[in-house]
């Protein structure tokens, strides 16, 4: 397992997500950004709107895919 925190993946928070790809973390982090703007939260509110843009760009989307993907690629082992 490793850790991602909201902020590693372009949030504001320092709340951690743990998963054992890339896509469990982003996951993650898409259910948090969710959850925080149906609480309105505003400071979430920029990510969340990056995370819409993703799934109406895709192709513009895969550079931060692949980063991300990188990062946890990189990150040490829980
Ligand atoms: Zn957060």
């Amino acid at each position: 397992m490793k850790t991602m925190t909201c902020r590693q993946l372009g949030g504001p928070c320092d709340l951690a997500h743990q998963g054992e790809s890339a896509d469990d973390v982003i996951n993650a982090q898409d259910q948090h950004l969710k959850a925080m703007e149906k609480e309105g939260d505003a400071a979430h509110q920029p990510a969340r709107n990056e995370m819409k843009k993703r799934w109406l760009r895709p192709r513009k989307a895969l550079g931060w895919y692949n980063a991300t993907k990188a990062t946890f690629a990189d990150l040490p082992q829980d």
